[in-house]
């Protein structure tokens, strides 16, 4: 059985000198990014790429409306959005994966990038045509599946929520608008 946690850091820019609180992943106590940097340095030297580091933040707790939603498998795409790119936007690209509650567990399986590839033509692209056009995805086959007990990962949702509404709750109060 896995272990799931969420803990809200500061993902700091040193270049650009800004910061702000995101909620990062914690899978058996490994950093879901650090887990995810691993699998794609492997694909890069693999292929005879230059190693180059992942760029994956965890969700900003004060604009995270449907955090509880993705981490359930309820959201309304097939995949929910584990992290997304430094720039915040999943459409850049993301690390995404199938969850389904399944009796008194939780499944994460096909953890993945949508885009990331050498030959990736582009997000708006269909995957079977992007295959076709000689995408050659990389192989997170080593990352999960993931199997947590359902009790305690709605312990760890449960916690995070009410620290996001938290969150939320003081954005809305410096933007001014309680
Ligand atoms: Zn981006």
């Amino acid at each position: 059985m896995d272990n799931l946690k969420f803990i809200i850091e500061d993902y700091v820019d040193e270049k650009y000198g800004f910061r702000f609180p995101t909620i990062n992943v914690y899978i058996n106590n490994q950093n879901l990014i650090s887990l995810v940097e691993e699998i794609e340095q492997r694909n890069r030297i693999l292929r005879g790429e230059e190693p180059s580091h992942s760029h994956y933040i965890g969700h900003d707790p004060r604009y995270s409306h449907d955090f509880r939603d993705e981490f359930l498998g309820l959201q309304s795409r097939p995949y929910s959005v584990l992290l997304t790119c430094t720039c915040t936007f999943a459409e850049c690209n993301c690390i995404m994966a199938k969850i389904a509650v399944v009796d008194k567990f939780v499944v994460w399986r096909e953890i993945k990038s949508p885009w990331l590839s050498s030959n990736s033509p582009s997000p708006w692209v269909e995957e079977d045509i992007a295959l076709g056009l000689g995408w050659m995805p990389y192989d997170y086959s080593d990352l999960g599946p993931f199997i947590f007990a359902k009790r305690t990962y709605m312990d760890a949702l449960n916690w995070i929520t009410a620290r996001i509404q938290l969150f939320r709750f003081i954005a809305a109060f410096d933007r001014g608008t309680y």
